[in-house]
């Protein structure tokens, strides 16, 4: 088994920027399984199949097959053997995805994956339900959240600087359906585990909160 960290916690909370960083102080490998739920996302939307209908969905997810490999230590997300890294980011899979993980099939399909994961090597992992579900035994486990506002605030900064027009009341809102739809599915909802070290991130800095994470780790 790995030494595990297991960073959870809802949108937009920094939680790939600090793991990111947590897992290059440590020299561990960062594992971002929500560019896992994008990757099949892509796969859903290249389809046609609209997020709702997730009986068509549960079946085609069996046929997605995503792998992931580390180039230049950024992690690459695999499709079917396809390099689907530049896709995943972009808005409709990130809404595709937020819905369609809510759905068994997507998750066990992902489910061996991450684990195997965290068996072979010391990792950093982030998502939803990692401390709670996917390692339970991590030996750091955080749930790293801030405010909808500060949340919201960090997403329109970062599409202002990308030159993208944004709305930051649209954005806001966003945000809090995303955070209704993990918090409130039936299976594996965004929750913090009961050994979970809470860091609200709202009025830290990115390097006193890696370095909380890092004090953490024995
Ligand atoms: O973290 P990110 O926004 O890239 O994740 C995309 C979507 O995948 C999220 O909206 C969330 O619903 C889902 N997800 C999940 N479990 C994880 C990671 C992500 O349900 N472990």
């Amino acid at each position: 088994m790995g030494y595990n960290i297991a960073i959870d916690g809802p949108a937009g909370a920094g939680k790939s920027t600090i793991a990111r960083l947590v897992a290059k102080e440590k020299g561990f490998i960062y594992v971002d399984t929500g560019a896992m739920y994008r990757a099949l996302a892509v796969y859903f939307l290249d389809r046609g199949i609209a997020p709702e209908d997730t009986c068509k969905i549960a079946e085609v997810c069996k046929s997605a097959h995503v792998s992931i490999q580390y180039e230049n230590d950024v992690q690459q997300v695999y499709l079917n053997g396809v390099n689907v890294t530049g896709r995943i980011r972009e808005e409709e899979v990130g809404n595709m995805a937020s819905k369609s993980s809510s759905i068994p099939e997507v998750r066990a399909q992902l489910f061996k994956l991450q684990r195997d994961l965290a068996k072979e090597c010391d990792v950093v992992m982030d998502g939803r339900d990692i401390g709670t579900n996917i390692l339970p035994d991590a030996n750091v486990k955080i749930y790293l959240t801030a405010s909808v506002e500060t949340r919201a605030k960090r997403r329109y900064l970062e599409l202002e600087e990308k030159g993208e027009t944004c709305n930051l009341e649209e954005i806001k809102k966003d945000i809090e359906d995303r955070d209704y739809r993990d918090m409130n599915r039936k299976i594996a909802p965004l929750k913090k585990a009961e050994d979970a070290v809470v860091v609200d991130s709202s009025d830290m800095t990115i390097e006193q909160v890696v370095e909380k994470i890092i004090s953490l780790c024995k």
